[in-house]
């Protein structure tokens, strides 16, 4: 018997829904939740969302208590709401929006809180296509290097100019320059030059500040209690790039 059960779920999985053959093993488990999520995508850009948990009943059911298994720190672009576009509803994400998804003292705040007192599994940091604050990044930075090289007689000179440019995008009183213009640095650095790269060089900078910055995010990653991912939005296909650094 239990050999014909697996020989049908087996014959009835197609290539996408082979992540989900085995979603009562890992239903609970952090990959187990990010395989819903994405599974939400999927549906949310074929079309066919559910709208899950969206109900009278499921409102009045959360009524006293809420306890999301998932946290997402996104840009706060109209376009890239994660309840719509990972098919979720009331009570299963905790959501943090920043332009640019920058991090500042009450993001970690919020997101500490998720972690410690919700105890959220996983944490998404949620970037996209064609996002417009990664354009004011750009622009900030191209102006700061315009004013650090607007004296520079030639190249040489234009070069030692802006030997200290980290340092001054660090110091930046501008917060914008000071994570999505470093970001855009960091890529020039690695000679990445399109906006898609900037995109995806920015949200690995997003994770990387969250884990320098928070002991608790940092023990909960140590400790197994919390995955954290990274994923781009296209708006295009309506699809979520998964990010692997
Ligand atoms: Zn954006």
């Amino acid at each position: 018997m239990a050999d014909n059960s697996a020989d049908n779920s087996m014959d009835n999985a197609t290539a996408d829904d082979e992540l989900f053959v085995n979603q009562d093993e890992v239903e609970g488990t952090a990959s187990g939740i990010w395989s819903r999520l994405l599974a939400g995508n999927r549906r949310f850009a074929e079309g066919k969302p559910v709208h899950p948990n969206r109900s009278a009943e499921a409102r009045e059911a959360l009524i006293d208590t809420h306890a999301p298994d998932a946290a997402v720190l996104s840009c706060s672009d109209s376009r890239v709401s994660p309840d719509i576009i990972f098919d979720s509803g009331l009570g299963e994400l905790f959501t943090v929006r920043t332009a640019g998804h920058i991090v500042d003292d009450a993001v970690l705040a919020s997101l500490e809180y998720a972690v410690s007192s919700l105890g959220v599994r996983l944490l998404v940091v949620l970037g996209h296509q064609n996002c417009g604050a990664i354009k004011q990044g750009i622009k900030e930075y191209e102006n700061l290097l315009h004013e650090m090289t607007a004296d520079a007689e030639d190249s040489l000179m234009a070069a030692d100019s802006i030997a200290d440019l980290d340092e001054r995008i660090a110091e930046a009183e501008s917060i914008m320059l000071r994570t999505v213009g470093f970001s855009i640095w960091q890529a020039h650095e690695s000679e990445l030059e399109s906006n898609e790269d900037f995109e995806r060089v920015h949200i690995a900078r997003t994770i990387e500040e969250l884990v320098d910055r928070s002991d608790v995010i940092r023990q909960a990653l140590a400790e197994d209690r919390l995955m954290l991912v990274g994923a781009r939005y296209q708006l295009d296909s309506g699809k979520v790039e998964v990010l692997s650094f």
